[in-house]
């Protein structure tokens, strides 16, 4: 049997879409937040935030989604486990096909968010579980006194390499520029970091190893010199790919490939609103998700006023 209508699904339960689900439950909505996996998203694996206002000593991702996943259940916000394979938004109610089973809505929220970029070079998929890593939380601890690759020179890069030294003996950080991208007081901090050597103007251009990884080449672009570099353990910082696959060409996406939107978070589609590092938008951080999932989820209310007969 088919559930009724929602006023509103949300896709995905990251800081984006826990905060839409809030403001939608607490707005007596029908709303149904679906996740693939655990709520929580992307920012599980930061180590420590320290820039989500409300938090003056800093607070650790997982420790920080709990709460949010917390104050959604307070609200009695509806979380069902389950994939969205393919969407349908061709009439006014939109059809949601998940793995298991159809839903139907009259609005939908995409916080769907991204993931990490890979780098594309042989090695780096055989050595996966086996010294290459996207994520310092969950692996850094693995590599006490080893030496480590990461590459990258954003945010990600850098504060998850200043995690990694807790562990590492050394970790060589390759960047393609001589210059970094990432927020100057973790800039400041890694600079002072004496475990972490730099190699600027480079890219890793294969992993190499027999069980797992044991050695990095590293390629300078400038000279084209091309260095070994003996580690146990790689890193990948390179930036992220937003989760659109199973949108199938049915929102206006940007030139990377982000959802685009209007002010309202609304998308090409009406009553189709997205949220968060799903979208296009200069600044990732949870503060910005947070405020994204609370204007789609008030957008979404706007709409179903307006439409209502
Ligand atoms: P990002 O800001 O896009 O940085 C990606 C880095 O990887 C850049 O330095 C880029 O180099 C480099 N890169 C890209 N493609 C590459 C390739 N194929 N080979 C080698 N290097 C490559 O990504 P991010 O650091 O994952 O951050 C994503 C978003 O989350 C950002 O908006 C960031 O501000 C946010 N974030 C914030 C925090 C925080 O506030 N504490 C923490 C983590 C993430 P170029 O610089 O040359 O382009």
């Amino acid at each position: 049997m088919k559930d009724a209508p929602y006023d509103c699904v949300i896709i995905g339960a990251g800081p984006a879409g826990l905060t839409a689900g809030i403001y939608a439950a607490r707005s007596r909505l029908r709303v149904v937040l679906l996740e693939k996996t655990a709520p929580g998203g992307q920012i599980l694996v930061s180590d420590w935030i320290e820039n989500y206002p409300g938090f003056p000593e800093g607070i650790s991702g997982p420790e920080l989604m709990q709460k949010m996943a917390d104050q959604a259940a307070r609200f009695e916000l509806p979380l069902r486990t389950d994939e969205v394979v393919s969407v349908d938004f061709s009439s006014p109610l939109k059809t949601i096909h998940l793995h298991d089973g159809t839903l139907e809505a009259r609005t939908v929220i995409i916080a769907t968010g991204a993931s990490p970029r890979k780098l594309g070079v042989p090695g780096e998929e055989m050595f996966f579980g086996k010294g290459v890593s996207f994520c310092a939380t969950c692996d850094g601890p693995f590599f006490r006194d080893k030496t480590l690759v990461a590459v990258g020179g954003g945010d990600t890069a850098v504060q998850e390499t200043l995690f990694l030294t807790k562990f590492a003996k050394k970790v060589y950080l390759v960047h393609r520029r001589d210059a970094l991208r990432a927020a100057k007081i973790l800039q400041e901090k890694a600079f002072a970091n004496e475990k972490i050597e730099w190699v600027w103007d480079s890219v890793v251009t294969e992993l190499k190893g027999l069980d797992s990884v044991e050695k990095v080449l590293v390629k300078n672009v400038k000279t084209s010199q091309v260095r070994e570099i003996a580690a146990q353990g790689c890193f990948i910082w390179v930036g992220i790919v937003p989760t659109t696959q199973f949108l199938g060409g049915s929102l206006t996406l940007d030139d990377g490939g982000f959802i685009m939107v209007d002010r309202k978070m609304e998308t090409s589609v009406p009553g189709v609103f997205a949220a968060g590092d799903v979208r296009n938008t200069p600044l990732r951080q949870v503060a910005t998700a947070v405020g994204d999932g609370a204007m789609a989820a008030m957008s979404a209310e706007h709409y179903l006023e307006q439409a209502r007969p």
